[in-house]
This record gives C-alpha cells, structure tokens and sequence, in this order.
C-alpha cells in the first residue's frame, strides 16, 4: 500500500497546503480519503480524479468534503460518465448532496451523472478494489468517523480524522502499520468541554499508545509544524507532522521505521513488523 499525503491544514486556507486529504494506493486500486478545499487540485497533480476507484468522506465539515464540487466538473458534462465513481459518505450525505448542487447554483441531480453516491454505517465493510475499509465513530463537533484501512497484503493503516482523545482509535490501531492523527489544537484549553479535537501531545500519546510503528500528523496550522515537530522529537521519527507530498510505502517486512527516523525524507517505507 502507498500512501500520498495531498494536505495537511486545517479549515483555515494557507499558502503552503490543501486541507485534507489522503490518497492511498495499492497495484490496483486508488482511493482518495477525503476532499477538503484545494485537494481536487492537488488530485490532479498526482493520479488525477479519472483514475480513482473510490472517494471516502469521514464528515461532512467544509474542509474534508467541499472539493466534490469542482471534482463534479472533472467528469463528463451533461452525459453519464462511462465509469461514475464510487463516492462514500456518512449517512445523511446524499442529501447534504443535493443542498450543495442548490447553493452553488446547479439543477438537481448535478452530482448524479458523475458520482455513484453510497452512505455508509457504523459497522459496515465497504470494500473498493483491492481494499478493505471499516468506519468506526469517533467524538467530533458533528458526526465522524475513523477509518481502518486494510491492503491485499494484510498492511493496515487508521486514518482517524477529526475527534477528540479517543481509546477507542487507541485500541482500533493496535497491530496497524500506521496511524494518521490530526494536531489541531496548541492547547486543550481552546476545545469546547466534549473534545472534537486533539493537541499534538495527544496524538503522539495515542500513536505510542497503540503501539504503532509509525504515525503521522495532519489537519495542523502550518505555522506550528516546527513546534509540532519539537512535541514529535522525543519518538526517535516514529511520529513526525505529514508535510504535502510525503509519500509513505507500507509492505511487509520492509525496513523498519526507526532506520527511516527523522520524517524529512519525502518518501519512506514502513514496515508491518
Ligand atoms: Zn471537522
Ligand atoms: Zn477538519
């Protein structure tokens, strides 16, 4: 499985990255993992959106799922598109769909002869391509969940996105390859009192907590990374901020993370140890 980080920021747009995004690869298969503002333009500088098999929202937040819009206008324009890709989203989607096609001033249906629109649930095995994936809830401001990501191979990868601390990803990751935690917040102080999101300290606490080769960061302020990397430090570069572009290859028995230690190099491989 190969991993391409597509963007690391937050909601707030900033001049040096996408919002989120995860584009995760096997020999047959391309699935995007959310599609936040800039991410259908980053898309395209990579496999591009013709040659995805499946696109899969967490939430619905702005900045995980407001590039299906201009993805709409990368297919075919007024006929069906001779392979509509497979979009998932959480239940309720479909319709905050339809409201989006309204505002931005689109007839009805103007998603339908592009995108093949599934809602999943909490329990549920979607499966795309060669590729196994799990939703699991997680404590956010709105509904969200965590995905547990299997390849071919066995080579697992938790892909949380936006939540508060949470034992339940903790367990969830345990005997992953690798854990994408987001670091949104400098201080707990500023979360609302039910917590829908996490410090650094307290992804670095959750990779090391499950015992995780490696975990990476997203959904941070660009202008913390050096700060976040000083928090990362102390793990050796078992845990380091993403930065836009890393590339991560996961397969068994490849060279250890620590023989990798330092996250600078843009391209890396994990192994399922
Ligand atoms: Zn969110
Ligand atoms: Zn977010």
């Amino acid at each position: 499985m190969r991993l391409t980080v597509l963007g690391t920021g937050t909601a707030r747009p900033v001049a040096d990255t996408a919002a989120s995004g995860i584009l995760i690869q096997t020999d047959r298969t391309a699935v995007l993992f959310d599609i936040g503002s800039g991410i259908a333009s980053r898309l395209e500088a990579t496999v591009g959106a013709a040659a995805l098999d499946g696109l899969v929202v967490g939430h619905m937040h702005a900045d995980h799922w407001i590039d299906i819009a201009p993805l709409r206008y990368r297919f075919p324009w007024g006929e069906p598109a001779p392979r509509p890709l497979p979009i998932h989203l959480p239940p309720g989607g479909r319709e905050k769909l339809e409201l989006l096609a309204a505002v931005i001033s689109e007839r009805a249906g103007f998603f339908d002869p592009a995108f093949d629109v599934r809602e999943y649930a909490t329990g549920e095995t979607l499966r795309i391509g060669d590729l196994t994936i799990r939703p699991h809830p997680v404590g956010h401001y709105v509904p969200a969940w965590s995905m547990d990501i299997e390849g071919p191979g066995g080579e697992r990868i938790v892909y949380a996105g936006d939540m508060g601390p949470s034992e339940m990803v903790v367990d969830l990751a345990r005997g992953a390859d690798l854990l994408i935690l987001e670091a949104t917040l400098e201080s707990s102080t500023f979360d609302d009192a039910r917590r829908g999101h996490l410090t650094a300290e307290e992804a670095v606490d959750h990779v090391l907590r499950a015992g995780v080769p490696r975990g990476i960061l997203v959904h941070y302020p660009s202008e913390r990374r050096a700060a976040i990397a000083a928090i990362c430090a102390p793990t050796d570069g078992r845990v380091v901020p993403a930065i836009t572009g890393m590339v991560i290859d996961i397969r068994r028995g490849a060279v250890p993370a620590r023989a990798v230690a330092g996250g600078a190099s843009p391209q890396e491989t994990v192994s399922r140890g």
